[in-house]
This record gives C-alpha cells, sequence and structure tokens, in this order.
C-alpha cells in the first residue's frame, strides 16, 4: 500500500460484520474465562490486562503510525514529551550519558536540561550542523543514545539524518529522531538510518489542536544485542518472571518494554477516545500536510518580496540555508511552520499580532487553522533584547503556523496587518 492508503486503511481491519469504523474501546479491564488464562497476561502472553498498560483502540491506531513510518511496532503515549521521555528512559538510566541536538522544542530541551538532570542523567547539547568530527567529540563511555528533531521547532533547521546515524552507530548507540513537523508523509526518518522515531501527534498528526498525544516508533534495525550498554533489554527483567526482552519478543523486544515496565510503573497512557480522535486525523494527514506545505510555499515566497519583511525562514524557499538538505530529506515538503521578521522591531510585531484578522494569536503550531506567536513578548518575554537574540528569538520574530485554508485568504490577511503595523 502507498502512504495515502496507510492513512485511510492502516491499523484497524474488521471481520465481516464487525463496526467499520475503529470502535473506542471505553474500558480499564478485560474478561478471562479461567484464572489460567489470566495468569498468563502476567508472563507478557499476548492479550490485554489492564488500559494503563494497552488498549485494541490505542493499539490500532500505534499499528497505522508504525505502518506509516515503516517501523515494525509502535506504542501511543498521552502526549509527546511523554513519547520523548520514555523513548529515552527505555535505554538509560541514572548515570548515563545522552548527546542532544540542541536545535529542540523548548519543553524537550527542558525536559533534558532540567528534569533528567535532576534525575541523574549527564546530557551534551551539540550544534546540529556540527561535522562527524564535532559530534564524536560529544561522546563518553557512558552514551546510551543521540537525540534530535528532522525539522527542529521553532529554528527550523533541517536534520542531516544520514551523518547523526552513523556518528551515532560508529559509537554504538541509537538515534532517536523527533518527526513530529515532517510527519511519515514528508520524511521516514528510517530509510535514512534513524533507529526510533517519536511524534507529538498533537501537531499534524491530530491536525485539529483538540487532543494532545504522543507515539514512539521502532524500526527494528538496532541490534541491543551487540554490546553489553543495554542490559534492560538484553538481561532477564524480574518483574515478569526473568522475560529477556530482546529475546522473547524479538524485534518488538524495545517496545514491549517500554508497555511492561514505563507504562505499567508511570502511566501517561491515552485515553481510548482520544486515541479514537487521532486515527479520525490520521485518515486525512496526507491531504492536509500537502496542503500545508502548498500553502506555507506560496507565503513565505510571498514574505519574502514583502517590503515590510526583513527576513524569512523557511526551508522550502532557496534562499535558506537548509534547502538542500530539506531537498535530500523531505523533497515534496517540509512543514507549514515559517518563521519572518517585520520590520521596525517589537512594537511592530506588536502591532502587526494584534491587526490581524484571520490567523489567530496561540501557542500551539501545526494544526488546520492558521495561527500566529509572537515569542519575545510571550513564551520568551521573560528574556532580555540582548538574551533574546542569543538564543535566536529576535524581538521581531514572527513564528506563523500556515493553515489548510485558501491561500489568498492567508496573504491578504498578513498584508493588511503588514501595512498596519507600519502606521
Ligand atoms: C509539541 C512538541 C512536543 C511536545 O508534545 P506535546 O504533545 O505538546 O507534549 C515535542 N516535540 C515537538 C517537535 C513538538 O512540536
Amino acid at each position: 500500500m502507498n502512504i495515502e492508503t496507510k492513512c485511510v486503511q492502516e491499523g484497524y481491519k474488521p471481520k465481516s460484520g464487525e463496526p467499520r469504523v475503529l470502535p473506542i474501546y471505553q474500558s480499564t479491564t478485560y474478561k478471562y474465562d479461567t484464572n489460567e488464562d489470566m495468569a498468563a497476561l502476567f508472563d507478557l502472553q499476548p492479550g490485554y490486562m489492564y488500559t494503563r498498560l494497552a488498549n485494541p483502540t490505542n493499539d490500532a491506531v500505534a499499528r497505522k503510525i508504525a505502518a506509516l513510518e515503516g517501523g515494525v511496532a509502535a506504542v501511543l503515549t498521552s502526549s509527546g514529551q511523554s513519547a520523548n521521555f520514555f523513548a529515552m528512559f527505555n535505554i538509560c538510566q541514572a548515570g548515563d550519558h545522552i548527546v542532544s541536538s540542541a536545535a529542540i522544542y523548548g519543553g524537550t530541551f527542558n525536559l533534558l536540561n532540567v528534569t533528567m538532570r535532576k534525575l541523574g542523567f549527564d546530557i551534551t547539547f551539540v550544534d546540529p550542523d556540527a561535522t562527524e568530527e564535532e559530534l564524536q567529540a560529544a561522546f563518553k563511555p557512558n552514551t546510551k543514545l543521540v537525540f534530535a528533531e528532522t525539522v527542529a521547532n521553532p529554528a527550523l533547521t533541517i536534520l542531516d539524518i544520514e551523518k547523526f546515524a552513523k556518528v551515532a552507530h560508529k559509537n554504538g548507540v541509537p538515534l532517536i529522531v523527533d518527526n513530529t513537523f515532517p510527519t511519515p508523509i514528508n520524511c521516514r526518518p528510517f530509510e535514512f538510518g534513524a533507529d526510533i522515531v517519536t511524534h507529538s501527534t498533537t501537531k499534524y498528526m491530530e491536525g485539529h489542536a483538540s487532543t494532545i498525544g504522543g507515539c514512539i516508533v521502532d524500526s527494528g534495525n538496532f541490534d541491543w544485542e551487540k554490546s553489553d550498554k543495554y542490559p534492560g533489554l538484553t538481561e532477564p527483567d524480574e518483574s515478569y518472571h526473568g522475560a529477556v526482552y530482546t529475546k522473547d519478543f524479538g524485534k518488538a523486544g524495545y517496545i514491549t518494554k517500554i508497555v511492561a515496565q514505563l507504562l505499567r510503573d508511570l502511566g501517561s497512557t491515552p485515553a481510548p477516545q482520544n486515541a479514537f480522535y487521532l486515527n479520525l486525523g490520521l485518515e486525512t494527514l496526507h491531504l492536509r500536510v500537502e496542503r500545508h506545505c502548498q500553502n506555507a510555499q506560496a507565503v513565505a515566497q510571498w514574505l519574502e518580496k514583502n517590503e515590510n519583511v526583513s527576513w524569512v525562514n523557511y526551508p522550502g524557499l532557496e534562499s535558506n540555508k537548509y534547502h538542500a538538505l530539506a531537498k535530500k530529506y523531505m523533497p515534496n515538503g517540509t512543514c507549514g511552520v515559517i518563521s519572518f521578521g517585520v520590520k521596525g522591531g517589537r512594537e511592530t510585531a506588536i502591532k502587526f499580532m494584534n491587526s490581524l484578522k484571520l490567523a489567530a494569536i496561540v501557542t500551539h503550531v501545526a494544526d488546520a487553522r492558521t495561527c500566529v506567536l509572537h515569542p519575545a513578548s510571550s513564551t520568551h518575554r521573560q528574556l532580555s533584547d540582548a538574551e533574546l537574540e542569543e538564543c535566536g528569538v529576535g524581538i521581531d520574530l514572527i513564528r506563523l503556523s500556515v493553515g489548510i485554508e485558501n491561500v489568498n485568504d492567508i496573504i491578504e490577511d498578513l498584508e493588511q496587518a503588514l501595512i498596519n503595523s507600519q502606521k
């Protein structure tokens, strides 16, 4: 099946007489005929015991996302934050070291730099444009993984996936990439050597700004048994009668461990109702992502020519530093998010924001409706102008998430607000 067909058809295949649409299994628990049937579940035999670990609605949606990414197994989580945390925490523990790109989502940066440090992890942040030698210099004997975003939110840097995978593999560790912005419609990181993919399904995947969620997908390609770095996967888990994830579950070992240990102990399981909404979004993902990219390309080109705009950052523009990498890894487009500068600085930028009629001021990105954010006066308002420059968020920076409305209406709105901003 082609990816468009997978968006519509994968994950749930009803038998004769069963509901056509994926049912919402709104049940915490599952019934068994005998005590022995139930007992087998606690030795990790196939089946459902409790929705904190697994639920048939959630599983169907995870199967669809695994198919879209070309992975062997996947699990849903209640948010993108828990997806990234679980993807990493599944293969490391206090005292271990992580190499991460510095160009990542603010929430993930805090997770690594504040919360995971508190939990005893050592983190080295690297420039996403670092050379192989510079990347190599970040590794330590206790490094367990490399983390990065395929298209960084909000910096819009494009990851050289092959370069990061090569250096990670040379050091015997997997590359985990957050593929939220391009989605598997535009980029399938496993084809370029990434080992694990994560998603905030909250963004384009669900697509309507109605449901927070996350997903972790395993390519099945990383050989956990090649070294003694991953005892959690290769040595017996006494909480399940000595099960060894890589032996007993083969290529599904990594995902099974997340379910059996992290969802069991930490929760972060999505409500089946939310998985149902996510599935509705996924059914049109291929159509929406294409339109988001067409609209964003047209808007970026229009902004680039506008006299009231000082700069435009969009990887689809030929003038962009990442244009060549974008063409290589995501030839059909990157995402619908653009950043640009309004001429005149802070006050003009605020005036521009307040003049918009169609584009709404929200913190969210990547849903069907066009939305905008002025980080210097909102998410980053505690920083001084000098600090803002330092972290690459100028006082004039507008983050624009281009929706799937008619592009002429979006441009018309931007045009009148830009004119007003200069008055
Ligand atoms: C939003 C986002 C997250 C966090 O996801 P939530 O669903 O909000 O928890 C992680 N990574 C990226 C790239 C994001 O855009």
